[in-house]
């Protein structure tokens, strides 16, 4: 068993490759969290992952009943915390999702609120500006402080 240097404990290990093909057939290929469907594109099928329910750095076993297919947003934001049960993981992670997504919404429909009068002349084009609110979302999400 590997060594988990943040937890200082043995961890299982990853999934191999064979495991996490076999956790995603059984799940058909769609995150268990946000049911994102990991065949309908190339794009989704690259998002897809094998996530451990307990994670493997709090003792989560490699078993079968501890593995879903997930997608990699979901992942993120599931992050370390320990859940009494899958049921619980998804709720808090469909819950972020949507503070996320209300969060950016705010921010792509009144980019210009905060903004000051000079940023008015220069007015960045819409693709600029939902680029900004994607950005300063994922800069107040607890994707990038978990990571500080
Ligand atoms: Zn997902």
């Amino acid at each position: 068993m590997p060594f988990d240097l943040t937890t200082l404990r043995l961890v299982e290990k990853p999934v191999t490759r064979e495991e996490g093909l076999r956790i995603l057939e059984r799940d058909q290929y769609r995150c268990q969290y946000c049911g994102l469907d990991g065949g309908a594109s190339f794009e989704n099928a690259l998002a897809m992952s094998v996530d451990f329910v307990v994670p493997r750095a709090r003792k989560g076993k490699k078993d079968e009943r501890n593995l879903v297919a997930c997608c990699r947003s979901c992942n993120m934001i599931k992050g370390r915390r320990v859940y009494r049960s899958f049921d619980e993981a998804k709720t808090y992670v469909l819950a972020q999702r949507e503070k996320l997504r209300k969060a950016w919404e705010t921010r792509k429909t009144a980019p210009a609120a905060a903004a000051s009068p000079s940023a008015k002349a220069q007015k960045p084009s819409p693709a600029e500006t939902s680029k900004a609110a994607a950005a300063s979302v994922i800069s107040s999400s607890p994707l990038s402080i978990r990571n500080r």
